[in-house]
């Protein structure tokens, strides 16, 4: 059984070959260390933090770049609220499809309840129609048999929060956007869009890329 991840459905929708690297072929490219170890100690600072353990050597470890973002996320508002959830894996099906992915937290504050999403880089453009927005509100709507759920990307080098609040109208238009992609996936023969060329981590194994 196929579980498509809000990566994936990103992958997929840059270019269908790159998926087919990643996801089919399991493919793994060198990444950039820094920024993605920049974003693990914060997201474990987070999760222990808000379990409420003692974070005061872990603190005392971090460089002066990590403690900073760790800092704008500790004074957060959501940071105060009742914690449910962190780095916990879900689902939803929609028709014959699942998808699913890991949030980060769960909050809640009277009925609603509040998916957060701490980013170390840059916040989604489009957050409203972003994949990890879709299949996290549904999934959290599924969960709690309610529509008061809302997505909060918080985005640590400018301190700004971006909220999306879920509706009945939202719902339906998500639950058709995933199905169209993953009916495209499913269907799909892995041609190359190369509009994604030039930043590429398949660059040097693609026979299809554009050449500048
Ligand atoms: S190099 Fe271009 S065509 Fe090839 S996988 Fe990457 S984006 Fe797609």
């Amino acid at each position: 059984m196929i579980v498509y991840s809000p990566n994936m459905l990103k992958t997929f929708e840059k270019c269908s070959k790159m998926y087919f690297f990643k996801y089919v072929k399991n493919l793994s490219m060198p990444v950039n260390d820094e920024i993605f170890e920049t974003g693990k100690n914060i997201h474990a600072m987070a999760s222990y933090y808000l379990n409420r353990e003692n974070i005061d050597r872990f603190e005392d470890a971090l460089s002066e770049k990590e403690n900073s973002l760790w800092q704008n996320l500790k004074n957060n508002e959501y940071f105060s609220y009742e914690c449910l959830k962190t780095e916990y894996n879900l689902t939803v099906k929609i028709d014959e499809y699942y998808f699913g992915g890991r949030l980060d937290a769960l909050v809640k504050s009277d009925n609603d309840y509040i998916i957060l999403d701490y980013k170390t880089g840059s916040a989604p453009k489009d957050a409203v129609y972003d994949y990890q927005t879709m299949v996290y509100l549904l999934a959290v709507s599924e969960l709690f048999s309610t529509c008061n759920v809302i997505f909060v990307y918080i985005d640590l080098k400018n301190k700004k929060n971006t909220e999306i609040n879920l509706s009945e109208s939202l719902k339906q238009e998500y639950k058709t956007r995933l199905k169209t992609i993953a009916d495209k996936i499913s269907k799909e023969n892995y041609s190359a869009s190369k509009d994604n060329c030039k930043l590429c981590e398949y660059g040097k194994i693609c026979y299809d890329k554009i050449l500048d």
